[in-house]
């Protein structure tokens, strides 16, 4: 009997009942984490060795689940699947980790990833590409690529992410399932390795809202140890699911949905838009105002820009630590700077060398004012654009992405992306900028594969975004999808 491909309130129940066990759970999610790993390459580390727990009443109980290898995880290798910490164990346990850990859900593996989630392909992992479960010649876009891959094909009910400018909603997108990145500080960073910290957010991939709802509920919490989480004590994210959204108002932007704003549009991102429109009308039929706005399309095309210069600062900045001296290979050299250069040289992957170099040159001080500081004033612009429209709505629905999941010979880095789609692509990122909760739901199929809608919301209106995405949910039939083979 198959019991992972099951949510988790299904299988929570079926614990109770003692129809299964939570070692029976194990093995199988084992089991079928050996088989993805063959298919996909998805996984870092498998814990062949991971111990059932007694079934409580908490829902997470005895519940296999993945972390992505950025998460740190004490006594368990923890990689960011980069070569400069390939053996590094840590000590302690993410904050978010140990909230799971003590609902007594079970860590069964640790999922690849875009070296340090630098990347949005699945390609730049130290074990190598991650591949998508509905079809082996495509990548799962990144980074939590493994986590996506995983949950997609059914390994367990859902596996920890991180989104730094869309890392958790774009492979969810690519992989048939939910993604969620909620409002900046609701979950701890405490223990998630930096990339951008003005950025980063921990979250979820699941294959339902409500399932998204339940762990992040576990996840949350004010932290000691990281001063941007907030009091949510009051925030129950699975009990504001009533499913009812009559009174919502919702919005989509024109300049970025309409096809007549692409210039000789593929098939694909034909069928997308055409997709999302009909989607939109479903959602007005069940009674939910669904209105068209207009952003300028200038400040729209400055997204990636944006992104890419203040998260390469960043990253330089905290990947400054990574020295090999503390942790990770010792490099070889007979002073300390000819050990440092060695390891960092040996160990980071092209692509992220890259990055460090754009990082250093908007960080230089005769470039600072021009590049960095200007980068900040506009991501204020966009987050002010975005925070003009929850004014009058309670969130702005758009498609992820130009399609389906990308061919894995076609591989573009975000930062060679110079195609006029630029906006599309990367407009999730404005829910990093202004620390937004976001989530991604699967929206239909092209040719066999799946694509997705996102929904963003206010800060701290985490609660309403996940009841508009249930209830949207509801209203199509993509919910607990599990990858089917096209190829
Ligand atoms: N694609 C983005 C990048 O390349 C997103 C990464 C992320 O969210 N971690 O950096």
């Amino acid at each position: 009997m198959k019991y992972m491909n099951l949510g988790i309130e299904e299988l929570h129940e079926k614990l109770k009942n003692k129809e299964v066990t939570s070692k029976e759970l194990i093995e199988e999610s084992l089991k079928l984490s050996h088989e993805v790993e063959d298919k996909c390459n998805a996984f870092v580390t498998i814990l062949d060795d991971a111990k059932e727990v007694e079934v409580s009443d908490n829902l997470l109980s005895g519940i296999p689940f993945g972390v992505k290898d950025n998460y740190s995880t004490k006594g368990v290798l923890s990689t960011g699947s980069s070569n400069t910490l390939k053996d590094y164990v840590p000590f302690f346990d993410a904050t978010a980790y140990s909230h799971l850990k003590d609902a007594g859900a079970i860590m069964v593996n640790k999922t690849a990833m875009d070296e340090f989630g630098m990347g949005g392909t699945g390609t730049t992992c130290h074990t190598g590409t991650v591949k998508n479960p509905w079809d082996n010649t495509r990548l799962c876009a990144g980074s939590s690529a493994g986590s996506a891959a995983a949950v997609a094909a059914g390994v367990y009910p859902y596996a920890l992410g991180s989104d730094t400018g869309d890392s958790i909603r774009k492979p969810a997108a690519y992989c048939g399932i939910v993604g969620y990145k909620p409002t900046y500080g609701l979950i701890s960073r405490y223990g998630l390795f930096a990339f951008a910290s003005s950025l980063d957010h921990c979250g979820v991939l699941t294959r339902s809202v409500k399932d998204a709802a339940i762990v992040v509920d576990t996840m949350k919490g004010k932290d000691e140890n990281d001063m941007t989480t907030w009091d949510s004590s009051k925030m129950h994210l699975k009990e504001a699911l009533t499913g009812d959204i009559k009174d919502k108002k919702l919005c989509y932007i024109k300049e970025l949905c309409d096809i007549e704003n692409y210039e000789n549009p593929s098939d694909e991102l034909k069928k997308h838009l055409e997709n999302f429109k009909e989607k939109i009308e479903l959602i007005r039929k069940n009674g939910v105002t669904v209105e068209e706005v207009s952003v300028d399309r200038k400040l729209l095309n400055t997204i990636a820009s944006v992104y890419v210069i203040i998260s390469c600062a960043e990253a330089t900045s905290n990947m400054s630590n990574l020295t090999g001296i503390i942790f990770g290979p010792r490099g070889e050299g007979n002073t300390w700077e000819e050990q440092i250069k060695d390891h960092r040289t040996k160990g980071f992957s092209t692509l992220i060398k890259r990055r460090f170099v754009i990082g250093s040159y908007v960080l230089q001080k005769e470039n600072q004012e021009r590049y960095f500081k200007n980068a900040g004033r506009v991501r204020r612009l966009l987050v002010d654009t975005w925070k003009e429209l929850y004014k009058t709505y309670d969130a702005v629905i758009l498609p992820v992405g130009t399609g389906t999941a990308k061919h894995i010979d076609g591989t573009l880095d975000v930062l060679s992306d110079s195609q006029n789609l630029g906006a599309l692509e990367e407009h999730l990122q404005v829910g990093n900028f202004g620390g937004f909760p976001s989530i991604t739901i699967p929206d239909g199929f092209i040719d066999g594969l799946p694509v997705a809608l996102n929904i963003t919301g206010n800060n701290y209106d985490d609660e309403n975004v996940l009841n508009i995405a249930y209830a949207i949910e509801s209203m199509m039939d993509y919910k607990n999808q599990i990858a089917k083979e096209v190829k």
